[in-house]
């Protein structure tokens, strides 16, 4: 078989632990599963949105507009930048795909703090850039923005997560604007979970033809089911991400629901600020119930620091048989042991994950230890 050697040092992406596994391995329903392992939305889209949908589909033996004027009219009427700043994808993950294929040539090397989304590593990589990772220091994992700058000299690109997966850490724009003014790489920021922050820097796109913001729709907009992402930056590099990308890369069902959401931004406005308060009281209550660590987070999720000598493989499996699905994210690049992510879900299901959590035979022994 012919293949790029570099295939075979891949593994394939890890989604991680899907609500049916648990379902054949416990026996435990899907429907009495609560999945806080992906980072999504846990409420279903409101009737509107899906009448919107369901008419969509009536025409679903048409292409849709291959240039996907309305939705990107959507986009930047919602971010209040001009339509030329903007490109659609199917999800974020393909417009990191897309645009690494523009902006990166083989060898050029790409600057990645870690820990950080995988998915930045692996584009970069079928690219066969050069990586160069920068570790970001434990409790807070923050950048240094001294040490990211040094190391971005001569860099053709540098990405940052804000809010960083799976930190939960939100950058400071004036990080941004140090680091775009002090270096010539193309600074790419991965806004998937902005919104549920007070943080962005898509404001700072029309003054930076080095900036590029990525948004993701599958978190505080809910449609992780349907993939739908868009990018803003400079309208040359957009030109160029246009040229690349397949055509009709995202679903006729995808571009609606994407103008449906934005036109309802008051209901995930409001949906957010639920999910926004439960990470706080779901944090607290961690704080309080267990003897585990949790990192201040900007995002839907909560990065978890196990009390020493708890292994978070027996820890999840542990949540797993009570119904509750998290993140093992111990040993990903960048990262210790003892590091679990939890999704901010329905309050019930936060109710039931630190209960359990509290209850852990493991968990429990560690508080004996410690006391
Ligand atoms: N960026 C980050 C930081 C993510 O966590 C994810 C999803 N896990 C993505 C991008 C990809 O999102 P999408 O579903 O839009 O492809």
């Amino acid at each position: 078989m012919v293949e790029r050697e570099l295939l075979r040092y891949l593994e394939p992406y890890d989604p991680g632990i899907f609500p049916a596994m648990v379902t054949e391995r416990y026996g435990i329903p899907e429907s009495r599963v609560a999945n806080l392992a992906s980072n999504e939305n846990p409420y279903p889209l409101p009737g509107p949105i899906l009448g919107a949908l369901r008419k969509a589909l009536e025409h679903a033996n048409r292409y849709p507009d291959p240039s996907y004027r309305r939705g990107k009219a959507a986009v930047a009427a919602y971010l209040g930048c001009t339509e030329d700043r903007v490109s659609l994808g199917n999800g974020a993950s393909e417009l990191l795909a897309t645009l690494a294929l523009v902006a990166l040539n083989p060898q050029d090397r790409v600057v990645i703090p870690i820990p950080s989304y995988s998915l930045y590593l692996f584009v970069a990589m079928l690219r066969d850039a050069s990586l160069d990772l920068v570790e970001l220091d434990p409790p807070l994992f923050d950048v240094d923005i001294e040490r990211l700058i040094a190391r971005a000299q001569g860099a053709a690109m540098v990405v940052l997560g804000s809010p960083n997966n799976p930190t939960g850490r939100a950058l400071a724009m004036s990080v941004v604007k140090r680091l775009l003014a002090e270096t010539e790489a193309l600074v790419v920021v991965d806004e998937a979970y902005a919104e549920f922050s007070d943080h962005s820097v898509v404001g700072l796109v029309p003054t930076w033809p080095c900036l590029v913001v990525i948004r993701s729709c599958s978190k505080y907009f809910g449609l992780a089911g349907l993939r739908v992402g868009y990018l803003v930056g400079d309208p040359a590099l957009v030109d160029r991400l246009e040229r690349v990308r397949l055509p009709f890369n995202v679903s006729r069902i995808a571009t609606t629901a994407l103008e449906a959401v934005i036109r309802k931004r008051a209901w995930f406005h409001a949906t957010s600020r639920r999910i926004v308060a439960g990470r706080e009281r779901m944090k607290t209550a961690l704080e309080t119930r267990t003897r585990c660590r949790v990192v201040p987070s900007d995002a839907n999720f909560l990065l978890v620091k196990l009390p020493d000598g708890l292994s978070s493989g027996s820890v999840m499996e542990g949540l797993l048989r009570r119904g509750v699905i998290v993140r093992d994210v111990s040993g990903m690049p960048g990262l210790g042991e003892g590091y679990l992510r939890i999704t901010v879900g329905r309050p019930a299901e936060n109710q039931r994950l630190v209960r359990a959590l509290a209850h852990l035979p493991e968990t429990r022994a560690a508080s004996r230890r410690a006391t």
